[in-house]
C-alpha cells in the first residue's frame, strides 16, 4: 500500500520486504497510486461516495507480526461513505457505512519451528480496503449470502482475487440478538478474521446461541472480541492483551491527506465493468433466458463471457444455456476447474450444439461427445467420426435392430398387442441400447410402432 514490494502468496518467509513494509527508522510511505484507483472501483460498483479528500490514520497496537507497532488506515475521514449492495434474498438492499484502505500486517507462524513462533512480514504492507456494512443482516444465512454477493462483485470488478484459502478475503462479524419485539439490541460481539463462508455462518450461529442463552438466563452479554477454532466449532474470547481497544488513532504525520479529483472518480466510474446484476438483467432481456438461468449464467465473468462466446457462435440461446447448466458446468465440477481450464473454446461447443440440434447425435450421446472432447482437445467431428457416434437413421439398420429386440422379448410383445401400450418404452430402450443411444428417436419410433402392429 505505501511500498513498491511484490504481492505474491506463498513467496518464501520475508523475501518481498523493504525498509518501507518492514518499519525500518527513516523509511517513508508513500500511498500506492494503482491500489486507490481499485479502491475507488469498488466504492463506486457499490454505489459509495468518493470523498474528495480522505486521511490516514495510525491504528497503534503491539504484535510481532507488526513491525511499527501501528498500522496505517483510515479512521474518521475515510475514503468513501454510503452506498448498498442488492441482495434479493435478503429482502433488499444491505447498506454500505463505509470503505477505507489500509495496510496489512504480517503472519505469525505457528508450524514451522517446534514450540517457536516465527514471523513472515511478506504480507505486511499489502493493500487491503475495508467495507463496513450497517446492521442490515438478520441471520447467519443473510450473512453468507451478502458475502457471496460482495465476493462476486469484487471478482468482476477485478479489484481482489478473493481467495479466501491465501487471506484475500476475511471477514470481521459482529452478532447481536434483540428479544421478539424489542427496538434495541442486547451487547455485540464480534468475531474476527474468518475465511470461509461455511466458518462464517457457524460462527454467527454459534454466537447468536450464546447470546440468546445468556439473555434467557438473565445475564448481559459483554462487549468482547472473539476467535472462532473451527476444529472445536466454538467462538473464544481473546486473551486480554490482543483485545486492548485503545488505538490511539491519530493522523498518519508521514503521508499527506489523500485527494481524489472529480474527474478521476468520474473516468474510473466510467471504466467500470459491467456488474454481475446488470449482467443477469442483460441475459434475461437479450436472450429472453429465464431469471434463474440468467443469474447462474452470469456467477462469474468468465462463465458468463463464455456462455456469450456460445451463443455468438451460433447456438440457439436457452438451448446454449441449458449445456452450460448441465453438462458443462457437470463437468466443471467433476474436475474442480473454472470452464476455461477445460479447453473447450467456446466456438466448439456451438458446433457440437448445432450437430445435436441439428439431429445428427442424440443428446444423450452428444453430452458423451462432450465429455471425449475434453478429454482429447479433439474437435465433435473428429470424435464423432472416430467413434462411430453419429445418429442411424438407416432405415434397414433400424429394422433390424426393432426386428431383434421383438424376438428377445415375446411375452412383452404379447402384452403390448393386448393393450399395454406403455410397453412401447421398454422396446425403444432395448433398440437404444443395442445401438449405443445412437437411433434415431423419431424414426425409430415409427418403424416399432409399424412392427408391433405385426
Ligand atoms: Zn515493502
Amino acid at each position: 500500500m505505501f511500498c513498491g514490494c511484490r504481492v505474491e502468496f506463498g513467496a518464501p518467509p520475508n523475501t518481498l520486504v523493504c525498509p518501507v513494509c518492514l518499519g525500518l527508522p527513516g523509511a517513508l510511505p508513500v500511498a500506492n497510486r494503482r491500489a486507490i484507483a481499485l479502491a475507488i472501483r469498488a466504492a463506486l460498483a457499490l454505489g459509495s461516495r468518493v470523498n474528495a479528500l480522505s486521511v490516514f490514520a495510525r491504528k497503534h497496537y503491539f504484535y510481532p507480526d507488526l513491525p511499527k507497532g501501528y498500522q496505517i488506515t483510515q479512521y474518521d475521514r475515510p475514503l468513501a461513505l454510503g452506498g448498498s449492495l442488492e441482495l434479493p434474498s435478503a429482502g433488499g438492499p444491505v447498506r454500505i457505512r463505509r470503505l477505507h484502505v489500509e495496510e496489512d500486517a504480517g503472519k505469525s507462524l505457528h508450524d514451522r519451528f517446534p514450540q517457536q513462533t516465527a514471523v513472515d512480514l511478506n504480507r505486511a504492507g499489502v493493500p487491503l480496503i475495508e467495507v463496513v456494512t450497517e446492521p442490515d443482516l438478520r441471520s447467519a444465512a443473510e450473512a453468507r449470502a451478502f458475502l457471496g454477493r460482495l465476493k462476486q462483485t469484487l471478482e468482476y470488478l477485478e479489484v481482489s482475487d478473493c481467495n479466501m484459502e491465501e487471506g484475500s478475503l476475511r471477514v470481521d462479524a459482529n452478532v447481536s440478538v434483540r428479544p421478539v419485539g424489542a427496538r434495541e439490541y442486547a451487547g455485540k460481539t464480534e468475531v474476527k478474521n474468518m475465511n470461509s463462508f461455511s466458518q462464517l455462518e457457524k460462527a454467527l450461529e454459534f454466537e447468536a446461541e450464546r447470546h440468546i442463552a445468556i439473555l434467557k438466563s438473565g445475564g448481559s452479554v459483554q462487549h468482547q472480541t472473539m476467535l472462532w477454532d473451527p476444529a472445536r466449532g466454538e467462538a473464544r474470547p481473546m486473551r486480554g492483551k490482543e483485545e486492548v481497544h485503545d488505538y490511539r488513532y491519530f493522523s498518519e504525520p508521514d503521508l499527506p491527506p489523500l485527494t481524489v479529483s472529480e474527474e478521476e472518480v468520474a473516468r474510473i466510474g466510467r471504466e467500470l465493468p459491467e456488474l454481475p446484476w446488470q449482467k443477469t438483467q442483460r441475459f434475461v432481456s437479450a436472450y429472453g433466458l429465464p431469471e434463474y438461468d440468467a443469474e447462474l449464467l452470469s456467477a462469474t465473468r468468465e462463465f458468463a463471457d463464455y456462455y456469450e462466446a456460445v451463443v455468438g457462435g451460433g447456438a440457439d440461446a436457452k438451448t446454449a444455456s441449458n449445456w452450460l447448466m448441465g453438462e458443462v458446468l457437470a463437468v466443471c465440477n467433476e474436475r474442480g476447474v473454472g470452464i476455461g481450464a477445460l479447453g473447450v473454446k467456446p466456438a466448439r461447443l456451438a458446433e457440437l450444439i448445432g450437430l445435436v440440434d441439428g439431429g445428427s447425435l442424440s443428446l444423450g450421446v452428444g453430452k458423451q461427445v462432450f465429455r471425449r472432447m475434453v478429454e482429447t482437445g479433439k474437435r465433435a467431428e473428429e470424435v464423432v467420426r472416430e467413434e462411430g457416434l453419429r445418429t442411424v437413421s438407416d432405415e434397414g439398420q433400424l429394422e433390424a435392430w426393432v426386428a431383434e429386440a421383438l424376438a428377445e422379448s415375446p411375452r412383452e410383445v404379447e402384452r403390448y398387442r393386448n393393450g399395454e401400450e406403455k410397453l412401447l418404452a421398454h422396446f425403444i430402450g432395448q433398440v437404444m441400447r443395442k445401438s449405443s443411444g445412437r437411433a434415431d428417436p423419431g424414426r425409430l419410433r415409427e418403424i416399432l410402432l409399424q412392427a408391433l402392429r405385426g
